[in-house]
Parts: structure tokens; C-alpha cells; sequence
């Protein structure tokens, strides 16, 4: 089975994270630009760590036969400063020009603030403008319905965008439908230690349907596992799936959402 992880933080992984990805068949990977753990101190260091995105991660992936595109963006949470993000704006069409980056991502909320909802509107903006797939990443728990309903609307306010080129991550039970119905994809993050288990992502694909659906590691600096993709598909086997329900959520789906990029290709 080759899978495709669209959501994975490969700077922050190791050389053995990369050969256990191509031992396992996950070929193709996706990494958004995020925050590293830290604020960053100035715009000089987003234009390294979009250099990082766009040529040396890339090379580094080759080296395993893992194909890596990445998304550039400014994140939720360095986006509360609003003079640093408009440095970092004015420099993303640069990196969006790069032949492997996808789109604007993962951008959006973190905690609903009035700072990161402006820059986040620029930022959709931009991607109207310039005809960009989007990532959006959601907050996290009590404020993720809010925040999900927040970042629809504003998608919705601008006429040039087109839901199916947008990706909604970390989704769940209670943002799925919502999602959904607007005709925006959805994705569905696994997390080791909390309960994005890979028994109950399969379980919201019982539930939801496996349209416009794509699952994912998130795997990056912090307590993650860039195998999670793995481990759901062998759940997916367990409970009686056929192989090809099974490669249309780790394959087909990724790839039909990220060809709407023409840079993108799988190996
Ligand atoms: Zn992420």
C-alpha cells in the first residue's frame, strides 16, 4: 500500500523517521509551514525556515525516495504579532512561487483572537487573489467549534474562493458535518498520547463517510508519531476493510485534493 501524509512536520523529524516513512510505504508527504515551538524573533528567520521548506527538506526526503512538497503561510499563533506577520506576508509569494509548495497552510486560529482572525483574512485574501489551495489549521479543544465556524465564514465572505480547494484540519466529531456540508474538505489528525487514536478516526469514517476526508500524523516537534497513517490503516484492516476503501483514504483522497495544485504529483 503507498500512503500519502498530508500534514507532517519532516523538520523537526529524524533520518530514521524518513527511512521507517519509505520502509512503510508512506511515499509522498506534505509539510505546512507552523510555529516552531518558539517565537520567532524576526522575518530573517521565516525566510529561512521557508528556504528549509523549499530546498533542503526536499533534498533531504529524496535521499529516502520520499517525495516532499510543502504549503508556506504565517501560523496562528506567531500571527497575535502583527507587525512580524506583515513582514511575513509581504515575503510568501516568493516561497508560493517555489516548483514543490502547494499553497498558503497550515494558517487560520488558535485561540480566536482579533489579531490572528486579521491575518488570517489577509492570507485568504491572498490565496483569492493568487489562486492558492488552502490549509487551515483549527484551535484545539473548547474553542475548535467556534474557531471552525469563525474561519467559514470568513472563506465564505470571499467570492473567489472555492470550497474544494480548501483543507480543514483537525477536525472532529463535532466539526466534521459542518465542514462538510459547506463542500470543504475535512482532515482528521492522530495524536499518540490524547484520543486521536486511529480506532477513533476510523470510527468518524464510519460516521461521516469517507468523502472528502484525509487523515494524518501531524507528526512534528513535539509527542507525535509519523507512522499514525500505519497504524490506521492496519485498523482499517482489522475490522474487515478491502484494500481499496482502504488506499481511498490514504491515497486517493490526499492525491485528488493536493493534483488541484498542478506542481503536485505522487512518485
Ligand atoms: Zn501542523
Amino acid at each position: 500500500m503507498k500512503i500519502i501524509d498530508p500534514h507532517m512536520h519532516m523538520v523537526s523529524r529524524t533520518t530514521d523517521d524518513y527511512l521507517a516513512l519509505a520502509l512503510g510505504g508512506i511515499h509522498t508527504i506534505a509539510e505546512p509551514a507552523f510555529w516552531p515551538g518558539f517565537d520567532r524573533s524576526g522575518v530573517a528567520s521565516f525566510h529561512d525556515y521557508f528556504n528549509q521548506l523549499t530546498v533542503s527538506e526536499p533534498a533531504r526526503a529524496a535521499r529516502f525516495k520520499v517525495r516532499h512538497y510543502c504549503w508556506i503561510g504565517m501560523n496562528a499563533k506567531e500571527a497575535e504579532n502583527l507587525t512580524l506577520s506583515e513582514e511575513v506576508l509581504a515575503i510568501l509569494p516568493k516561497y508560493l512561487d517555489r516548483p514543490t509548495a502547494l499553497g498558503i497552510g497550515e494558517v487560520g486560529l488558535n485561540k480566536n483572537s482579533r489579531n490572528e482572525i486579521r491575518i488570517f483574512e489577509l492570507q485568504v485574501a491572498l490565496a483569492a487573489e493568487r489562486g492558492e489551495l488552502l490549509l487551515i489549521h483549527t484551535p484545539h479543544l473548547e474553542d475548535k467549534l467556534k474557531g471552525t465556524r469563525i474561519i467559514m465564514d470568513i472563506l465564505r465572505n470571499e467570492p473567489r474562493i472555492v470550497a474544494q480547494r480548501v483543507l480543514i484540519d483537525h477536525a472532529e466529531e463535532h466539526t466534521i458535518a459542518e465542514i462538510k456540508d459547506n463542500g470543504f474538505w475535512s482532515g482528521l489528525t492522530l495524536y499518540p498520547d490524547s484520543k486521536g487514536s486511529p480506532a477513533r478516526a476510523v470510527d468518524a469514517l464510519e460516521v461521516f463517510g469517507p468523502e472528502r476526508i484525509c487523515i494524518n500524523s501531524s507528526a512534528d516537534w513535539s509527542v507525535s508519531d509519523p507512522l499514525a497513517t500505519l497504524k490506521t490503516v492496519n485498523e482499517m484492516r482489522r475490522r474487515g476493510y478491502p484494500e481499496p476503501s482502504i488506499k481511498r483514504v490514504f491515497h486517493d483522497n490526499p492525491r485528488e485534493f493536493l493534483s488541484q495544485c498542478p506542481k503536485f504529483s505522487v512518485a
